[in-house]
């Protein structure tokens, strides 16, 4: 992956974020406030205008940049954790161009700044759900010696997993946890945010 990849990558979260919007705020209306989609696609939105005429030297400062902007402006929980999540990765990759191996080690700082900031493990009902399995899909791949499109495809393809398996977990963090076991039986907005997050990885990588 190089600079004009990663804005590409943004580009396509972008992109997502718009048309997935209002799923979002559909899933998020049923377990939290409402505002996921929104939240989003206002995020991201600003990211690509602030990456627009930045002069970024390395993949880590695309990535930094879009991070910065979603904790700037994106109130609630998911702001401050994506926000985390893209720098953590972007301070990994100060570099112009990463391979798989880079990036992993990217993912897995990013994960650990979501899991140091909202302290959500598995099981939680949070993105947490489908960043774990895309990591370890990624990883799997990466370590077996396959090429960024089939890391990426193979992590698509189980943060999708993670995301429809937050359906009969009871959150225990975020809003969704003040409903208790009414949360049960909804599918996580914020692992589904994720998923979309890791398919635009894979397809801008295909
Ligand atoms: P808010 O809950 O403040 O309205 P959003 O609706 O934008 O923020 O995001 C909600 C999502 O944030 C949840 O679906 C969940 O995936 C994620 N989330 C909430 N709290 C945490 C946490 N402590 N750790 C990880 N993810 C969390
Ligand atoms: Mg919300």
């Amino acid at each position: 992956m190089d600079i004009a990849l990663a804005r590409s990558w943004v580009q396509a979260i972008a992109a997502s974020m718009n048309e997935h919007k209002d799923h979002l705020t559909q899933l998020d209306s049923a377990i939290g406030d409402a505002d996921h989609g929104v939240n989003m696609q206002r995020g991201f939105a600003a990211a690509l205008s602030a990456l627009d005429g930045y002069q970024a030297a390395t993949v880590g400062d695309v990535l930094v940049k879009t991070g910065s902007t979603l904790i700037s402006v994106v109130g609630g929980a998911a702001g401050p954790l994506y926000g985390t999540l893209f720098r953590a990765m972007g301070k990994q990759l100060a570099l112009p161009s990463v391979d798989a191996h880079q990036l992993l080690a990217a993912l897995t700082a990013g994960l650990e700044g979501v899991q140091k900031l909202g302290a959500a493990v598995p099981g939680d009902k949070t993105m947490v759900d489908a960043l774990v399995p895309a990591l370890t899909a990624f990883g799997e791949q990466a370590g077996a010696g396959a090429d960024l499109s089939v890391a990426a495809a193979s992590a698509a393809d189980a943060a999708e997993q993670g995301m429809r398996d937050t359906v009969p977990l009871q959150a225990r963090k975020g809003r969704a946890s003040y409903l208790g076991a009414r949360s049960i039986g909804h599918q996580d907005p914020g692992a589904t945010s994720t998923a979309l997050i890791v398919r635009a990885l894979a397809q801008v990588v295909a």
